[in-house]
């Protein structure tokens, strides 16, 4: 399905996948241009903003993919998830989410979400009592990330999902780290799924994308409505190149989580390191979940050093092969200090309730041979 699926030929029979670089479509009369606007058939199209062929072709490979009845691209995964909060919300709606989230996902629930009126609670996503104390008759939604980003912490999505569903709340989970090939977060419950495509998706660090899927009514009629007239569209250029990394995502994604595995049981009880966070360690203060909602623990490593910031600053620098940068999934592996960058907005105090210490530091492992991580990580172990 990753490789084939949602393949729209032109009259030219083109085997790779077309890149159809359009704002509009020419209609052939005007009756034919108000038919349009009225219903749009399967393989008609009104303008780029609302859908384009080659969108529709990653649209519909990613909703095979994760097994839903329809999926909705946007320009990056911020998009997705403010499109799908802002359609599915109004005023004096209440949204109960995870607290462990990637900073961009805390800003919209935190400082946009309660500026319209949003009543929005926050929990530690892994005691189950605090949701069961916060999603109430009338909760409208429930949001959460696992495997989370950074502390990789993991909520079970069964529980939470049910939960949900008990109080007739809309389930929303951001998959982003997980990917879609270790996590079937469609059978664990989600109504609605999530991806910055701009992670594992593309995987080469090329191009930001998001997406959105779920059922038919909710793309259609709730979240379609919404992205099409405020203008988060992804560039045909960019769908095009999320398809062609979907060709190889299995196989990149295997890769790197098996090299991730390997790495942190290496470096797992290095008495520089306070701890290694990896889901698929038995150590993992959630293994067992981890285990049995995802078929590896995915490509991120956490360590949390001993000596804080000095520490965690002295190992990045040291590092040779591993880049300095804020992405993750990509090919090449790419380290991150979340605490003075993509978490650095936040108060030392929150930031220290999330788990996010002035030591912690994220890996995402790439594709590069796993021996020479191992020692690169190694020697900048060593020095710092
Ligand atoms: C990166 C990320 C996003 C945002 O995606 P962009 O494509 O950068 O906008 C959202 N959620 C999670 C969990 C992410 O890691």
């Amino acid at each position: 399905m990753a490789v084939r699926a949602g393949i729209r030929r032109s009259g030219f029979g083109e085997n790779s996948e077309a890149i159809f670089l359009t704002q509009g479509y020419a209609y052939e009369s005007a009756e034919q241009a108000e038919a349009r606007f009225i219903e749009a058939g399967e393989d008609e199209f009104i303008y780029t903003r609302y859908g384009n062929p080659t969108i529709r072709m990653f649209e519909e490979r990613m909703a095979a993919i994760e097994g839903t009845e329809d999926a909705f691209a946007s320009a990056s995964g911020m998009a997705a998830v403010h499109a799908t909060l802002m359609s599915v919300l109004s005023a004096g709606d209440r949204v109960v989410s995870s607290r462990a989230l990637f900073g961009s996902n805390l800003f919209i629930l935190q400082n946009v979400l309660p500026r319209f009126g949003v009543d929005v609670a926050l929990v530690d996503g892994t005691d189950p009592e605090q949701w069961k104390r916060e999603i109430r008759p009338g909760t409208k939604a429930v949001f959460l990330e696992s495997v989370s980003n950074p502390v990789l912490e993991v909520i079970d999505i069964k529980f939470v999902c049910e939960l949900a569903r008990k109080h007739g709340a809309l389930a929303i989970v951001d998959n982003a780290v997980s990917t879609p090939v270790f996590q079937d977060t469609l059978r664990l419950g989600a109504d609605v799924v999530i991806y910055s495509a701009t992670k594992h998706i593309d995987g080469q660090g090329r191009c930001l994308g998001g997406i959105v899927l779920g059922t038919s009514d909710f793309i259609r009629k709730v979240l379609e409505p919404f992205q099409k007239h405020t203008g988060a569209a992804i560039s045909p250029f960019n769908a095009w190149v999320m398809l062609k990394g979907l060709e190889t995502v299995e196989l990149r994604c295997n890769a790197q989580a098996d090299s991730a595995l390997a790495l942190a049981m290496k470096i797992d009880g290095h008495p520089k390191c306070r701890r290694v966070i990896y889901p698929h360690l038995p150590n993992h203060p959630q293994h067992e979940i981890a285990i049995s909602q995802m078929t590896k623990g995915g490509t991120v490593i956490s360590i949390d050093f001993e000596g804080g910031k000095e520490m965690a600053f002295r190992f990045i620098n040291a590092l040779k092969i591993i880049g300095i940068s804020n992405n993750f999934g990509d090919a090449k592996s790419l380290v991150t200090h979340p605490a003075t960058t993509t978490h650095q907005r936040l108060t030392p105090e929150f930031r220290s309730e999330l788990g996010i210490g002035a030591g912690l530091v994220r890996i995402s492992i790439g594709l590069e041979s796993s021996a020479d991580l191992e020692k690169d990580i190694e020697a900048a172990l060593d020095a710092a």
